[in-house]
């Protein structure tokens, strides 16, 4: 085939008279794709075609691919972790561990295998043992919950939202179980609390059954770290003067933190502790979107902003009720700076100051770690020391969230670590407690 005819064809007959080096990751992968449609091939070998191009482009490319295949005959051996993609050009699947074939289906057949692959949107899908061929994707970071609670309910649990618990039921120092609001109780030999530990200790453990001096030291664990969280709906993704372009890039694709420079840091922690917020805050922005398209509509995204430079009660009995679309509206200015016309694709947005953490998810003072991840509250003096090995003083009451070690963090350690204490415990029947 000319290559004039597969430049124009994959639209890279601008790109011709760039060096290669410059081209961006998007437009390499179709560089690359050019030149293997050239020697118009029997056989294409393709490792995951579509991974850096934007979903538009994406769909673009499969489309030229299902054409080429039609048109010469020609057999594609795709290696890819896209299970959509999967689905819609392979009429056969290798799934592979280790170099090891553990899976020879159709896609169909493969979905209707995998049973994780129906709640995880069919996008992506994960099984235990499958370490090469798919990782997870699509349903944002929700779907690890998902993902759990089907393992666990497979497992024989039961699973109640909405169920506030009000109070930790204790019967000669020992946990029976809880009260929901609304008064059902419901009882059990252990209970793993995952809320953040000063508030399972004043709020709903009766003070009476704990050692004073435990107490005492709970209220002085320190949740400080207050932060204010934005979710933006983006018509399109952000232009940033220093790389331009709003088609993806690799860095959409990232953490992008605007930090230009140690004073600019300095400048903001100081300002918060002065008068609540930074003035030019730092903002980690994340647009999930760009690897997970069940996000957004085709061509839209979704972007989280993070600012960490906040204090958790405002100066001169300020409240946040007051201050929250103020701090939004600076934190969308800020961002115009760095990649102009944002605030102008900003569709919708939701702001939730430490006010609202605190309020809506439990996350005292906005700390969205339970607790400050500061060397007196770390490794075994999480939460105090004497208390690290997540159990309390009292027994069968186990903590199983961000207030245990190693703290918080999506990473399951320390609820891995607490299931651990608790089998044991109910292996040896609690006897070897105090
Ligand atoms: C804005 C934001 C950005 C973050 N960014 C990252 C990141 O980029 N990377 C990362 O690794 N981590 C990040 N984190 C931290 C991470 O989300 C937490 O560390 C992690 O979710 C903590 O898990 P957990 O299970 O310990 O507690 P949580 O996820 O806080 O779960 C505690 C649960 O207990 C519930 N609860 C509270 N009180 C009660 C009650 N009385 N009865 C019943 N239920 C109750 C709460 O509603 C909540 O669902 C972020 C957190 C926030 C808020």
């Amino acid at each position: 085939m000319p290559i004039a005819e597969v430049a124009e064809e994959l639209r890279l007959a601008d790109l011709l008279s760039r060096p290669y080096g410059k081209l961006s990751a998007g437009q390499k992968t179709r560089v690359s794709l050019a030149k293997a449609l050239i020697n118009e091939p029997e056989l294409l070998l393709l490792d995951e075609p579509t991974a850096s191009l934007d979903p538009d482009t994406a769909d673009w490319v499969r489309s030229k691919l299902e054409a080429y295949c039609q048109m010469h005959a020609a057999t594609v051996v795709l290696a890819s972790h896209n299970m959509a993609e999967v689905e819609r050009l392979a009429g056969r699947v290798i799934m592979l561990e280790k170099g090891r074939i553990i899976a020879d289906e159709t896609p169909r057949e493969l979905i209707d295998l995998c049973s994780y692959a129906e709640q995880l949107g069919r996008e992506r899908l994960s099984r235990g043992r499958v370490e090469v061929a798919i990782r997870v994707e699509g349903g944002g970071m929700g779907a690890i919950t998902q993902a759990m609670a089907k393992a666990a309910i497979e497992h024989g649990a039961e699973i109640e939202i909405q169920a506030d618990v009000n109070e930790v039921l204790i019967e000669r120092n020992k946990v029976v179980g809880v009260t929901l609001q609304g008064g059902r109780v419901v009882r059990g030999r252990a209970l793993a609390a995952n809320l953040n530990l000063k508030l399972l200790y004043t709020r709903l453990v009766p003070s009476s059954s704990l050692p004073p001096e435990f107490l005492t030291r709970m209220k002085a664990f320190k949740c400080i770290s207050g932060s204010f969280r934005m979710n933006v709906a983006l018509s399109k993704l952000p232009s940033f003067t220093v790389l331009p372009g709003t088609i993806a890039q690799v860095h959409h694709g990232a953490g992008i933190i605007i930090g230009p420079s140690l004073a600019y840091m300095d400048r903001a922690y100081r300002d918060a502790k002065e008068t609540g917020w930074s003035r030019e805050p730092v903002i980690e922005m994340v647009i999930p979107s760009t690897f997970d398209s069940t996000l957004a509509p085709p061509g839209a995204h979704v972007a989280s902003l993070f600012c960490q430079h906040v204090a958790p009660e405002l100066p001169n009995g300020r409240s946040w009720e007051d201050a929250r679309e103020e701090v939004a509206d600076l934190i969308i200015e800020t961002l115009d700076r760095y990649a102009p016309g944002f605030s102008k694709s900003v569709i919708a947005r939701q702001s939730l100051s430490p006010l609202d953490l605190e309020r809506d998810f439990g996350l005292v003072g906005g700390d969205i770690f339970h607790g400050s991840l500061s060397l007196n509250q770390l490794f075994s003096a999480r939460p105090m020391l004497g208390y690290a090995d997540y159990r309390g003083p009292i027994r069968g009451l186990y903590h199983c969230g961000s207030g245990a070690h190693p703290g918080g963090g999506v990473t399951g350690a320390p609820g891995h670590n607490a299931a651990k204490a608790i089998l044991s415990d109910l292996r040896l029947g609690f006897s070897h407690l105090q």
